[in-house]
């Protein structure tokens, strides 16, 4: 059983004061999801305060990105266990953000990956293709080498210890999303993928999300797909108006 996962991206968005009143909304929407998850990444200043304002909710803390060392001389980064003191328990890993405006590539995604499970985080590792490479017919090929790029050395034997999220390049802030037919074909490749890399009953029970301008109005369609096992949302998970139906997909 895949427990549905509603994950807010909150992105370079909200100042602290901003993060902790949204955070509240979102606890209180999120009190009566019993059958799906909620998370929410505010950006890396906002945090503690959300940590704290979020204390005895059922929302799940993310940060956007993590390195992978414990300390040192890595200007500009923040470690996994300084997030877990805070407590975040998630990183979003290789956002398409990251890699495209950052540079971030599958290698340094994975060290992050890898640095965010041996500290006990939970990495929402986030893969997608272009629309170059998809109009050139190259998807698949895309996406099989950001997930075996991406998990190089990484064990996978407990599925709750790893989410991964789809998100086409292209749907991400455009208003435009994947078509559902789209959506449930790429899932499937990439749980095909994972079957292959690990034990099949792993893998069948890991978490891929979706994501892409994701709003009230396609969410129960996507969510209906056999492989779609959530979403992970960036504009509409600034509006508690939206991100509550999107919680309360049906
Ligand atoms: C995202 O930030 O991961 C995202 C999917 O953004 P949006 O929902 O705005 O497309």
């Amino acid at each position: 059983m895949r427990t549905p996962l509603i994950a807010g991206n909150w992105k370079m968005h909200m100042t602290v004061n901003e993060a902790v009143e949204l955070a509240g909304a979102v606890a209180r929407l999120s009190s009566d999801a019993r059958d799906r998850e909620v998370m929410i990444a505010p950006p890396y200043t906002a945090l503690f305060e959300v940590a704290r304002a979020l204390e005895g909710s059922n929302v799940l803390l993310s940060s956007q990105n993590v390195c992978w060392e414990e300390k040192g001389a890595f200007t500009g980064e923040i470690s996994p266990v300084m997030l877990k003191d805070i407590g975040c328990s998630m990183a979003i890993i290789g956002h398409s953000e990251r890699r495209h405006v950052f540079g971030e590539d599958n290698k340094m995604v994975n060290k992050r990956i890898l640095g965010a499970q041996k500290f006990g985080m939970v990495p929402v590792f986030c893969i997608g293709e272009t629309l170059d490479e998809r109009e050139a017919g190259h998807t698949f090929k895309v996406l099989e080498s950001q997930v075996r790029e991406g998990l190089v050395g990484v064990e996978i034997s407990d599925p709750a210890t790893i989410v991964v999220a789809y998100e086409p390049v292209w749907a991400i802030g455009t208003g435009k999303t994947a078509t559902v037919v789209q959506a449930q074909e790429v899932h499937a490749f990439v749980r095909e993928l994972l079957a292959g890399m690990y034990q099949k009953n792993v893998a069948s029970e890991i978490r891929i999300l979706y994501g892409g301008s994701v709003n009230p109005e396609n969410v129960d369609a996507l969510m209906s797909e056999e492989d779609v096992d959530g979403a992970l949302v960036g504009g509409a998970a600034l509006k508690p108006e939206l991100f509550d139906r999107i919680i309360h997909f049906q």
